[in-house]
């Protein structure tokens, strides 16, 4: 469950911790098919998009609120606890009211002080885990500020997500690593756990193990991958999603470290 992220420092500070679930919620039988299947592979701490922030309009946008029962069930379903991408005051809200467990701010909203002051003014007085995503520019500062605004709407549990920088053109990564960047928070901020996301950063399954294994060479605290009960067929980032038996191997493959869930 998430607070051993947070209460990992006392007690072992080796062991990754693993957040998985789908890119987006699409439909209810794709989210309970794929926390079923997770499940049995040990995973039990989920995330999956609700609103999506995409780049260009005219792509799938999540499926928005009616998605929130859905989780709200296969929570009571099975004893798990449930991560989604909050992006404004309303979401955070929406999310709050049907018991989401852990919120995460997305790339394109870390970018916009703004957007994370609306979001940090609406959590003002609650209690819940908060994941910031770097921005999706390599600006440190942003990161940092992000933290800072959330920290002082008095939210205690907070985590950084490491997903990578946008790149001009093809590279090989979606989002280059810079791992110098993550590197550097953890001198600036080093209570905070650190996630790396291996499937925004690869943009394709076949790069996921070793940007893992990188995370874990480095010392990160956690993984957060996107698995899809079929991933070709997924409407959000088909490419890069494992299924449920391939995110099993490669956590079981992960060199040197154990992983808890
Ligand atoms: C996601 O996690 O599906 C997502 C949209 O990520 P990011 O904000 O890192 O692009
Ligand atoms: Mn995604």
């Amino acid at each position: 469950m998430i607070s051993k992220l947070f209460n990992k420092k006392e007690t072992d500070s080796v062991q990754p911790f693993i957040i998985s679930g789908p890119c987006s919620v699409e439909t209810p039988e794709q989210l309970f098919q794929t926390v079923e299947a997770l499940y049995e592979e040990g995973v039990r701490v989920f995330r999956g998009g609700v609103w999506k922030p995409r780049t260009r309009p005219g792509t799938f946008e999540g499926v928005g609120t009616k998605a929130l029962p859905w989780i709200k069930e296969v929570k009571q379903e099975f004893d798990i606890e449930f991560a989604i991408e909050v992006a404004s005051a309303r979401h955070v809200e929406e999310a709050l009211n049907v018991g989401i467990d852990i919120l995460w701010i997305g790339a394109r909203s870390t970018v916009n002080p703004f957007t994370v002051q609306e979001i940090a003014d609406s959590l003002e007085g609650v209690d819940v885990p908060v994941l910031i995503k770097n921005p999706i520019n390599p600006d440190l500062g942003l990161w940092l500020g992000a933290f800072e605004r959330i920290h002082a709407a008095g939210i205690e549990q907070t985590a950084a997500i490491h997903r990578g920088f946008s790149n001009f053109r093809e590279k090989v990564y979606r989002n280059s690593p810079n791992w110098q960047i993550p590197i550097d928070f953890r001198s600036e901020l080093p209570q905070i756990p650190m996630i790396c996301d291996p499937s925004h950063i690869s943009g394709k399954r076949q790069l996921v193990p070793i940007v893992s294994q990188k995370a874990l060479d480095l010392n990160f605290d956690g993984l957060m991958i996107e698995s899809h009960i079929n991933p070709n067929e997924a409407w959000s980032d088909s490419d890069q999603q494992l299924s449920p038996k391939a995110l099993g191997l490669m956590i079981r493959s992960l060199q040197t470290r154990k992983v808890h869930f």
